[in-house]
């Protein structure tokens, strides 16, 4: 099954330049793909048109069987992890991981169960009661990707989600993303420049340029981990 069809999707900000040009690509249900390209490349731009936060100027973007876009009537079904993790200040890390949940309707009780269970999952249920601020920037993204994850979603959309992490943190964020792509089977599309990162993780990487942006090359990769 597929999860993603771009159709010579094409896309023009300013009316005059086109930041993507006849982009095709398919996702399959449980791919891990990232897209991969030099800065201005169109990254985002496919990320957020997958999202339906942003309508293409040309071609059709068909995401989980319907047009991108309608999936908002359909909550928790897709999740955005961006690169700056954006939880809500005032709120507890529980109440942060929990609002998807509320958001869906989920009576408080089991909001905050499955908030913490979420939580546990990422080592970082013993900071539950705590305030984002008092977190490092490897614990707010990891509590990023559980508020991402809590409504268990068919499709995980991460924008460059390490960049801004030293190393060490991001290594062990990216062998956390793994195993939580393998537990839970969901599709997964990773932007990143970062060439190794890409390599390392997925098991298909769309290389793009940029002027236009557009997909120059597909590669797959056996990947060692079982699914
Ligand atoms: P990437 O994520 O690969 O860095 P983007 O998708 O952010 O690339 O941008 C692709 C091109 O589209 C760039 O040339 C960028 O300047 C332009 N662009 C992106 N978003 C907008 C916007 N909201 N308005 C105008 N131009 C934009
Ligand atoms: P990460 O790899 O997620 O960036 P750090 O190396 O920053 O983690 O933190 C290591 C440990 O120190 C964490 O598991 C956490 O328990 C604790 N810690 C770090 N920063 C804070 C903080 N601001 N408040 C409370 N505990 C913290």
């Amino acid at each position: 099954p597929v999860a993603i069809v771009l159709r010579d999707v094409g896309m023009c900000y300013d009316g005059e330049t086109w930041a993507l040009r006849d982009v095709n690509l398919t996702v399959r249900e449980g791919e891990f793909v990232s897209l991969l390209g030099p800065s201005g490349c169109g990254k985002s731009t496919i990320l957020r048109t997958i999202a339906g936060l942003q309508t293409v100027t040309s071609g059709s973007v068909e995401v989980l069987g319907s047009p991108a876009g309608e999936l908002f009537n359909r909550r928790g079904e897709l999740s955005f992890v961006f690169q700056e993790p954006t939880l809500m200040p005032w709120r507890s890390v529980l109440a942060n991981v929990a609002l998807p949940l509320e958001l869906m309707g989920v009576p408080k009780r089991e909001r905050l169960s499955r908030a913490m269970e979420m939580l546990a999952m990422v080592g970082l249920d013993s900071v539950a009661n705590k305030l984002p601020r008092q977190l490092s920037g490897g614990m707010k993204m990891r509590v990023s990707i559980a508020r991402a994850l809590v409504s268990n979603p068919k499709l995980l959309l991460l924008d460059e989600p390490f960049a801004a992490l030293d190393e060490i943190t991001r290594e062990r964020l990216q062998e956390e993303l793994l195993r939580l792509w393998q537990r839970f089977g969901m599709t997964v599309v990773f932007v990143t420049h970062n060439v190794f990162e890409a390599v390392y993780l997925s098991s298909r990487v769309v290389v793009m340029q940029a002027n236009p942006g557009t997909v120059r090359a597909e590669l797959s990769i056996e990947t060692p981990y079982p699914r």
